[in-house]
């Protein structure tokens, strides 16, 4: 058995610290590229999510590299996502693949325990004893080696708009994220996990005062640089801090309803989002509308909202965001990507809204 899963920002380094640590042997599909895209793309029709075109991408990548068992993460409706498991099993069957799916469920219930139990018995009688012992470890080492990636991103986040150089803060950051990566064991985890952020901690600093933006929209538009064209990486170029609305550890304990902690936050988000949408119009639509009502709040400069072009929740997050902008006085720039490789034109908008949060800052109004 060979698993697989596909890119989503620094997932993966969860998962490999997983398949590692349970010792079941996995395939990473190469980075996210146009190829992947394409491969994508070439094999659907125009009107289909793009995260699907690319996860696909991802998934035939890692299946012509001799995986054979698929693990997805799913989700309820009305969001697409949770039909993604059905429509790419029926793609890469008539590609000719032949291959085992595991839905990881978005919410913990019996129908998504009963969803992959015909898959499960197959893998029962694949997987050793040794595997079930180490996997609670698995998941506990996986879970800290996330956490770690995720303040390590934090940090040069709000770096990288401060520093003199901040080619140095994505350097740093791609070091660190590998030491991370690499890492064997709790002790050398968080060795790796310090010396990473305090090498970031380091960095020489202008004394210029950041913007602050939030970037809230889809999650895998959100997390994954490749498709979203950088937009963090070049704002914080531009001397701009960006706060993500969601990480990967935001959406399986929003998903999960497990943390009550984080239900509250639900129910609080959706509150706040009330005043325009009165109900759940699904995936991150209503997050997206209330993180933007607290971002003005909180005196953000600020928001970016990025999302895949045809997607429903935040082509609707998209019409009442512009009616939240006016309403609160704060800028949003919808950042919609498509199929077509956005080039220049991406540093043209992110430069223009830093312009204008800039006078704004300095009091000129717009
Ligand atoms: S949130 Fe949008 S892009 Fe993402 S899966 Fe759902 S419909 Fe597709």
């Amino acid at each position: 058995m060979k698993v697989t899963f596909p890119h989503l920002g620094s997932m993966y380094i969860f998962c490999k610290a997983m398949a590692e640590t349970a010792g079941i042997p996995y395939v990473l599909p190469r980075p996210t590229s146009n190829r992947t895209r394409e491969t994508g793309e070439y094999s659907t029709n125009e009107s289909v999510c793009l995260p699907l075109k690319i996860i696909l991408g991802n998934f035939v990548d890692a299946l012509d590299q001799g995986a054979d068992t698929i693990v997805m993460v799913g989700s309820g409706p009305p969001c697409r996502l949770g039909l993604y498991d059905r429509i790419i099993k029926v793609v890469l069957t008539d590609m000719g693949y032949s291959f085992r799916w595991l839905t990881i469920p978005g919410i913990f219930n019996w129908q998504a325990l009963l969803q992959n139990r015909e898959e499960a018995k197959v893998l029962r009688k694949e997987l050793t004893l040794g595997n079930y012992f180490r996997f609670p470890w698995a998941v506990i080492m996986g879970w800290k080696k996330m956490m770690w990636c995720e303040q390590l991103e934090r940090t040069a986040a709000g770096m990288r708009a401060v520093a003199g150089d901040p080619v140095e803060v994505d350097r740093l950051l791609t070091k660190g994220l590998d030491a991370i990566d690499k890492a064997q064991g709790v002790t050398s985890l968080s060795e790796a996990g310090n010396a990473a952020v305090a090498s970031l901690g380091d960095v020489k600093k202008t004394g210029r005062p950041p913007l602050k933006v939030l970037m809230v929209g889809e999650v895998y538009t959100v997390m994954e640089p490749s498709i979203n064209m950088d937009v963090e990486r070049r704002l914080g170029h531009l001397g701009v801090v960006v706060h993500r609305s969601s990480y990967f550890s935001t959406h399986i304990r929003r998903g999960s309803r497990l943390d009550r902690r984080m239900l509250k936050e639900r129910q609080r988000l959706l509150q706040m989002a009330r005043p325009y949408l009165n109900y759940d119009v699904g995936a991150e639509c209503n997050f997206s509308v209330a993180e933007a009502v607290l971002g003005s709040r909180q005196g953000y400069d600020g928001v970016v909202h990025v999302y895949p072009f045809s997607c429903m929740p935040e082509t609707n997050a998209a019409t009442v965001l512009s009616v939240v902008s006016e309403d609160l006085d704060i800028p949003v720039l919808p950042v919609v990507i498509d199929r077509q490789d956005m080039g220049l034109r991406i540093d043209t908008q992110l430069e223009a809204f830093v312009d204008i949060m800039t006078w704004r800052r300095q009091g000129h109004i717009i």
